[in-house]
């Protein structure tokens, strides 16, 4: 049966709070399975599987699935899907604990999702220093940019960084807006980011507060940013900045996370 009949059978209301705008193209859908790696062996996590059809897809290709859903109004519509190796929690994936979730999944199983785009930061935040090998979703096309935007790019920042630190980014497909149900307004695109366990030798807490700061104020200096952040002074915060080999003009786009690395070091 077609999706949309599906839906209006079991009676269900879009919730726009939800960022609710569903895939429905099979050819589609197995596509951004595979650019997620589900394979027999794989143990996959998805975030909010909505109507089911990445779901189905996810469930035909590997050994596991386990989604998160937090419209309960979903239960009638998923309840149509038959398959041994899934697993539904009608959960808030946000107010869920990372262990909570990791206790049902071996280490290195892959996120692959469709997400609700008004929380895209905080769900690929969560997972960074997940025990999964892979995130792979669907954001929107402007945000994929800057999931993989590398320094000096004009998509780069906090969030450019903190995916660097941990692993590697890149866009696999462009999804244009008619793909979906209803249609968003604007284009998506799937980001992969693959996780890279202690990418870095660094203290990676110090290093993501020295982020945060470098971008806190976009359009101040990075010393600026430092003062109002840490504290300082502003001669401390240049002499700081000049021991890393920074200019003291710099803003925080221009720096690579090999510098904030350095940077970090010197402040803590
Ligand atoms: N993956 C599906 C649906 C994408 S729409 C598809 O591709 O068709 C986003 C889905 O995330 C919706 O089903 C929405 O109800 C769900 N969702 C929204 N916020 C959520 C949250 N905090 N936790 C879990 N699921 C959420």
């Amino acid at each position: 049966m077609e999706i949309k009949s599906i839906l209006k059978k079991n009676n269900f209301k879009f919730n726009k709070n939800f960022g609710q705008n569903f895939l429905t193209d099979v050819t589609l859908l197995k596509d951004i399975a595979d650019d997620g790696g589900a394979d027999s062996n794989s143990e996959i996590l998805e975030i909010g599987p909505g109507a089911g059809t990445l779901t189905e897809q996810l469930c035909k290709k590997s050994k596991k699935v386990l989604a998160y859903e937090i419209d309960a109004s979903l239960k009638p519509v998923l309840n149509n899907l038959y398959y041994d190796n899934l697993e539904i929690v009608f959960k808030d994936i946000m107010k869920t604990e990372l262990s909570e979730i990791e206790s049902k999944l071996s280490k290195g199983y892959k996120i692959i999702a469709n997400i609700p785009y008004y929380i895209t930061t905080p769900i690929i935040t969560k997972f960074l220093a997940s025990n999964a090998s892979s995130i792979t979703v669907t954001v929107q096309k402007e945000v994929a940019k800057r999931l993989c935007a590398a320094e000096k790019e004009a998509d780069y920042g906090a969030i450019s960084v903190a995916i660097a630190l941990y692993g590697n980014a890149f866009i696999t497909r462009i999804i244009p807006a008619e793909k979906f149900y209803p249609v968003p307004k604007v284009d998506s695109a799937v980001v992969r980011i693959d996780l890279i366990k202690n990418k870095y030798a660094c203290d990676y807490e110090k290093v993501r507060k020295t982020v945060k700061a470098a971008f806190c104020m976009r359009r101040k200096t990075l010393v600026n940013n430092l003062i109002s952040a840490f504290g300082l002074s502003k001669n401390r915060a240049e002499e700081i900045l000049t021991d890393c080999g920074i200019d003291i003009k710099s803003r925080g786009e221009e720096l690579s996370v090999e510098k904030f690395i350095l940077l970090s070091d010197k402040i803590f």
